[in-house]
């Protein structure tokens, strides 16, 4: 079979919901047999989302080849059930520096380097390697921004000339766009719906599919309404709307068909669909019979998209342990004084420290760590959160006064968490922290290795310290457990305590190999303990 593309733009207003949009219709299309994968565009400069606070972008998602991407590849791959790669998410700032390197080389044979055709060709090859690469049957491809921007524009242009390309009917058009319900008037409005597929066709794209996000069903006369005007059949005005569960959504695309909608535009001939999995799931997610109620304890608690992943983990996990999950965020910089700690965590089921970079908010965390191991509650350690739980025992066991890391103090007597000789070097910031998969053997006997239930993992990163090595050997003796180690035994992975239900950490992102049908095992038996505890 010819590869096929989707494009997926967005219109009226941002975070619409595109990712999960696209993530359903790849579902979707997997779950007719098709080999499928998904793609992300960002129009910003940047050459990666790395070096961007997380008030900008929210979470940094890392892929197990080591990228460092738009949070969109996470719902990519929780809704694929399967590992993506860099090549999965394309900035401007990728394609333009490869433009130039190449103008530098020579290799434009002397002529003017423009947006067309040369930007746009960049654009289009990576489009179209994906889909060669691995034999892929379609290629979904999601564009950032909202149609209009002017950073979108000579992506909008190469997508455009893909259909010219490829043909009329291995290349669809969907576009995702908002229909206000405005309560006074007691009417759905369709005009910015009819504007921003105007503003669409200005551009040379005629948008096959439109999926209209709405607070409830739309009624046949605005269906038909937005089909005369933004010349689309009535049958494909698909409804995208607000729903409690995310992975809801492949569904009620599938209930209105726009899975044999986009197989006909495509020209791709199968049977029926096989969602019984992801059905189950749903209806799990949906009827819950117990409740756990996890704290979430860091300094980005405002911005929610800063800890994506882990709330989609914590939430596959919860399924799994047939319970609704309750999240309560406390903000690590206003934890002052023992009366706070008690108020924010004496009620809760279990403790998550997550990553975290910069000084703000950390002795918050360290007291937080504290709390959670003399009170013996579930406590789950990542990354940033992992490291408090080596600098509070180093501290408050081990008798290492004013032990620290030296990324927030580099004066300190005992810097038990430092960067390795590798990192001291470093210059550029981007894409150089330890990133993606790395090897990790888990001690016999530990509960580390009953979690996995084998004895050597691979799990993602993104940090540059490290529990420094000349510390391991104290810290083991007053019984810290290094039980997740480097298969060369340097870089500690993980770390557990005895005579305690839960209290692990670890230096890697157990929350980016979530899947709702394949939770991860840290996750889920930190919920399961947390559970036990009620
Ligand atoms: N700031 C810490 C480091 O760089 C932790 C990073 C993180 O939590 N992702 O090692």
């Amino acid at each position: 079979m010819e590869t096929k593309y989707i494009f997926v733009t967005g219109g009226v207003v941002s975070s619409l919901g595109k990712g999960v949009a696209t993530s359903s219709i790849g579902l979707l299309l997997k779950s007719y047999g098709l080999n499928v994968t998904l793609q992300k565009i960002d129009p910003y400069i940047n050459v990666d989302p790395g070096t961007m606070n997380p008030y900008q972008h929210g979470e940094v998602y890392v892929t197990e080849d080591g990228a460092e991407c738009d949070l969109d590849l996470g719902h990519y791959e929780r809704f694929l059930n399967y590992s993506l790669g860099r090549d999965n998410n394309i900035t401007s700032g990728q394609i333009y520096y490869s433009v130039i390197t190449k103008e530098r080389r020579g290799e434009y044979l002397g002529k003017t380097v423009q947006v067309v055709p040369h930007i746009t060709d960049e654009i289009k090859s990576r489009i179209m390697n994906l889909g060669q690469k691995n034999s892929v049957d379609v290629v979904i491809t999601e564009i950032g921004g909202t149609v209009g921007d002017i950073e979108g524009q000579p992506f909008l242009e190469a997508v455009r000339q893909m259909r010219i390309d490829c043909g009329r009917n291995n290349v669809l058009y969907v576009h995702l766009t908002l229909v206000p319900y405005i309560k006074a008037a007691r009417e759905f409005k369709t005009k910015p719906t009819q504007h921003s597929v105007r503003e669409l066709r200005a551009i040379g794209i005629q948008p096959d599919i439109l999926l209209c996000r709405s607070d409830s069903w739309l009624t046949g006369d605005e269906r038909k309404k937005i089909s005369m005007f933004c010349n689309v059949p009535e049958n494909a005005v698909i409804d995208a709307i607000d729903v409690e569960c995310i992975y809801e959504i492949p569904l009620i695309f599938h209930q209105q068909k726009l899975d044999g909608l986009i197989l006909k535009g495509l020209d791709i001939e199968r049977d029926d669909a096989d969602l019984a999995e992801w059905e189950l799931f749903v209806e799990r997610a949906k009827s819950p019979s117990r409740v756990v109620e996890i704290a979430v304890c860091g300094k980005y608690v405002e911005l929610r998209d800063a800890y994506k992943s882990i709330m989609e983990a914590l939430y596959h996990a919860a399924v799994a342990n047939d319970a609704r999950l309750k999240l309560k965020w406390i903000d690590t910089d206003r934890i002052e004084d023992e009366v706070a700690m008690e108020n924010a965590l004496g009620m809760v089921n279990g403790i998550l420290v997550p990553g975290g970079f910069g000084m703000r908010g950390v002795e918050g965390k360290i007291r937080i760590v504290r709390y959670a191991r003399e009170n013996k509650k579930p406590f789950l350690g990542i990354c940033l959160g992992m490291q408090c739980m080596v600098i509070e025992y180093a501290r408050n066991v081990a008798g290492m006064k004013g032990a620290n890391s030296t990324e927030f103090d580099d004066s300190t007597s005992y810097p038990v968490i430092d960067l390795m000789p590798g990192q001291r070097s470093i210059k550029n910031m981007g894409g150089t922290m330890r990133l993606g998969n790395w090897p990790c053997c888990l001690e016999s006997r530990s509960l580390a290795r009953k979690i996995y239930a084998t004895n050597k993992i691979q799990e993602r990163h993104r940090h540059r310290y490290e529990v420094n090595p000349k510390y391991i050997k104290p810290l083991t003796e007053k019984g810290m457990i290094f039980s997740g180690v480097s298969p060369n035994g340097k870089l500690m992975e993980i770390v557990e305590i005895s005579n305690h239900p839960f209290f692990v950490g670890t230096q890697f992102h157990p929350e980016f190999t979530s899947r709702p049908l394949a939770p991860n095992p840290v996750f889920y038996n930190f919920i399961k303990s947390s559970l036990e505890k009620i």
